[in-house]
């Protein structure tokens, strides 16, 4: 007799440990959801991509000359907008936009890793 009570009490154990199991389940699913997008707000939250000082080093510098077959864009540095010197060395992002070699490189190691002009991302 005793055994046809126990049947139905183990029934709603199993029943309660699956329910046990189930909210556990949620719970831990919600905060690594909550987990993941704290993570991801403080990643959002410090969003600055900025440029490795070895990848500015590898752009091209090129002496500036005046006039000089339509390779260069402008004859003033887009940061600091003042006029390059004749034969300094300008430095030539590859979306062709050119800055001064320190203004680009203060500019993309200190604040944003992108061109000023064209937004080119640059890591
Ligand atoms: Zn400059
Ligand atoms: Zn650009």
């Amino acid at each position: 007799m005793s055994s046809s009570f126990k049947i139905p009490s183990r029934q709603g154990e199993d029943a309660s440990t699956y329910v046990a199991l189930a909210v556990l389940g949620l719970a831990l699913l919600v905060s690594l959801a909550i987990y993941i997008f704290y993570i991801w707000l403080r990643v959002f939250l410090r969003r600055k991509p900025k440029t490795a000082i070895s990848t500015i080093q590898g752009f091209r510098r090129v002496p500036f000359h005046r006039g000089d077959g339509g390779e260069f864009i402008t004859d003033e540095c887009t940061i600091c907008l003042d006029e390059y010197e004749e034969g300094a060395d300008v430095l030539v992002l590859p979306c062709k936009h050119e800055f001064h070699p320190a203004c680009i490189e203060r500019w993309m190691a200190k604040r944003h890793g992108a061109c000023p002009v064209c937004m080119c991302i640059y890591k």
